[in-house]
C-alpha cells in the first residue's frame, strides 16, 4: 500500500489530520487498530474549561475561555497550545483554536453541533453535576444551565434502565443548581416511562437504548408516551443519553419538533453513546472526505535513517507494509494503545522518549507517576512525547527524531486533560497542523 501522507490513528486527531492531508490534495491513507478515547469520551470538546469541578459558586465569576488560554500560556510553556502559539501568544493561539474546532464541526456536522470560543457551557450530568465544555452537539447542548432562567424541569427515566436514576439525579441537580446558579432552575421533576419498541427484550443499556431509537416508528412512539407525561408549564425535559446510536439527528429532530418543552440529553461520564456518535461521525467523515481507512494495527516501524521508510501492519498476511512520503502518528495515550504502561511507560511503535511535567519518565518506573491524593494533578495523565513547532516527535536530546514523522493528539504530553479541560480541543488543534504539516513536506520515496 502506497500513498503521500500515512495517518496512524483514527480518533479526533487522526482523522482531522488525515482529513487536512486530503483537503490539500494529498493521497491519504489512515490505519487505526480501533476506537480510542475519542469514542469514550462524553462527546463533547473540551477548549479550555474551568479547571476544577465544583467550587466555583459563582458561575458568573467563572474564568472565560481566553482567561484559562492565558492561564496555560503563562504557567505551561510545554503545553501544546504553548507550543503552537510560539510568539504569536494567545491572539494566534484563539484564532487556530477557532478554525480547528469549526473545522471539526463541519465534520461531524450531522451532530449540529453548538456552543462558543468566549464561554464555557454548563451542561447537566445523569450524576446531577455539570460539566463546562465549549462545543457540544444539539441535543446536549440544549441543557446549558448557564442559559436556563427559572426553568421547570422534568427528568425522564425509562424502566428498566438502572444505568439512569432519575430520583438521585434530580436531588443532586437541585443541590447542585441552587449553590451555584439558583436562578436557573425554579422546580425539578421527575417521571419513569415504559421501555419503548422491543425495549423488555434488549440489555438495558444505554447503548442498547439508544440502539432502539435508531428503528422505525420507535421514537415516535417514545415520544407519544412522553407527551402523556409532561405537565402543562414544564419548560425542559431531560433524558439520558439515549436518542439513538447510528441514526440520532432523526431520532432527535422528532422529539425536538413534536414536543413543546426543550427537549435535552444529560452528560454521561465516560464510555457514552456520544462519544459513539462523535466517532462515528468522523468515520462517516473519513469516507465522505476520500480518505482510505484500513482497520489494522502498525506492528513495527522501518527507517533509513531518520527518515521513515515503511509500516509493517499487524494481521494474517504478516509482513504486509505500507509507505508513504509523511505520517503522522496519532496513537493516543494508554487506553488507546498508543502509549504501554508496563513497569516503566514508553512508546511502542517509534520508541521515542516520554516527559511528565518536563521531566523524562520513560526510565521511572509507573507507580512513581500516580499521586495518592486523587485530587491532586495525576503526572500520569500528562505523561507523552515531546515536539518542536512543527509537530515533530522529538529525540532524548531535543532534536525531531525523524525527517517525515508528525504527531498529533494524546500521544503529546505536558497537558492533562482532566485537569487542564482542553481533551478533544487539543486533539483538534494538533490533528489539524500536523495534517497541514505532514500534506506540505511529503518527501519523495
Ligand atoms: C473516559 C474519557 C472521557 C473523556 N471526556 C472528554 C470530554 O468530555 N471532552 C473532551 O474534550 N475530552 C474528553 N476526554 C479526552 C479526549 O477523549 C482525548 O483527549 C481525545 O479523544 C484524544 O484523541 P486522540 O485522537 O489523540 O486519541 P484516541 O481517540 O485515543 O485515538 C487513538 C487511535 O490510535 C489507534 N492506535 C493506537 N495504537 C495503534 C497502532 N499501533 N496501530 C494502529 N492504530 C493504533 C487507536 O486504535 C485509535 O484509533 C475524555 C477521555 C476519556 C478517556
Amino acid at each position: 500500500m502506497e500513498s503521500d501522507v500515512i495517518v496512524i490513528g483514527g480518533g479526533m486527531a487522526g482523522a482531522l489530520a488525515a482529513l487536512k492531508a486530503s483537503e490539500e490534495g494529498r493521497d491519504v491513507l489512515l490505519i487505526r487498530k480501533g476506537h480510542g478515547a475519542t469514542a469514550m469520551s462524553s462527546g463533547v470538546i473540551d477548549v479550555a474549561g474551568p479547571n476544577d469541578f465544583l467550587p466555583h459558586d459563582e458561575w458568573e465569576t467563572l474564568p472565560t475561555i481566553e482567561d484559562r488560554l492565558k492561564d496555560m500560556l503563562r504557567t505551561n510553556p510545554l503545553h501544546p497550545y504553548s507550543i503552537l502559539a510560539g510568539a504569536g501568544g494567545v491572539d494566534r493561539l484563539n484564532s487556530m483554536l477557532r478554525d480547528a474546532c469549526n473545522f471539526a464541526i463541519e465534520k461531524v456536522q450531522p451532530l449540529c453541533f453548538r456552543g462558543s470560543h468566549e464561554r464555557s457551557m454548563a451542561l447537566p450530568t445523569v450524576v446531577g453535576t455539570a460539566k463546562f465544555c465549549a462545543y457540544a452537539p444539539a441535543s446536549l447542548a440544549s441543557g446549558d444551565l448557564a442559559e436556563m432562567r427559572r426553568a421547570n424541569l422534568l427528568l425522564v427515566g425509562l424502566e428498566g434502565l438502572p444505568y439512569f436514576r432519575p430520583r438521585i439525579c434530580k436531588r443532586s441537580l437541585s443541590e447542585y443548581s441552587s449553590q451555584h446558579q439558583p436562578e436557573a432552575i425554579s422546580k425539578i421533576d421527575f417521571v419513569e416511562i415504559e421501555m419503548p419498541g422491543r425495549g423488555g427484550a434488549i440489555r438495558a443499556t444505554p447503548f442498547g437504548v439508544a440502539g432502539l431509537f435508531d428503528e422505525p416508528g420507535v421514537c415516535e412512539e417514545f415520544t407519544k408516551s412522553l407527551a402523556r407525561r409532561i405537565d402543562p408549564g414544564v419548560t425542559h425535559v431531560g433524558l439520558p443519553p439515549i436518542l439513538g446510536l447510528n441514526d440520532h439527528s432523526k431520532a432527535f429532530q422528532i422529539i425536538d419538533r413534536e414536543l413543546e418543552p426543550k427537549v435535552f440529553e444529560l452528560i454521561s461520564p465516560g464510555y457514552s453513546v456520544p462519544g459513539h456518535r462523535l466517532q462515528a461521525a468522523l468515520d462517516k467523515a473519513l469516507g465522505d472526505g476520500g480518505v482510505r481507512v484500513v482497520t489494522t494495527g502498525v506492528a513495527k516501524v522501518e527507517c533509513d535513517g531518520r527518515l521513515i521508510k515503511n509500516l509493517v501492519l499487524e494481521g494474517v498476511k504478516s509482513g504486509r507494509t505500507a509507505t508513504a512520503g509523511s505520517y503522522v502518528v496519532a496513537t493516543g495515550k494508554f487506553s488507546s494503545g498508543g502509549l504501554v504502561a508496563d513497569d516503566y511507560p514508553r512508546e511502542p511503535l517509534f520508541g521515542l522518549p516520554l516527559f511528565s511535567d518536563g521531566k523524562r519518565v520513560d526510565e521511572r518506573l509507573l507507580r512513581y507517576l500516580l499521586d495518592r491524593d486523587a485530587s491532586k494533578r495525576q503526572p500520569f495523565l500528562s505523561c507523552g512525547i515531546h515536539v518542536d513547532a512543527s509537530l515533530r516527535p522529538l529525540d532524548p536530546f531535543g532534536e525531531p527524531a525523524y525527517d517525515n514523522l508528525y504527531a498529533a493528539g494524546s500521544i503529546i504530553g505536558e497537558y492533562d486533560y482532566v485537569a487542564d479541560k482542553c481533551g478533544l480541543g487539543a486533539a483538534a488543534l494538533t490533528g489539524c497542523a500536523a495534517g497541514e504539516e505532514a500534506a506540505a513536506q511529503v518527501v519523495s520515496r
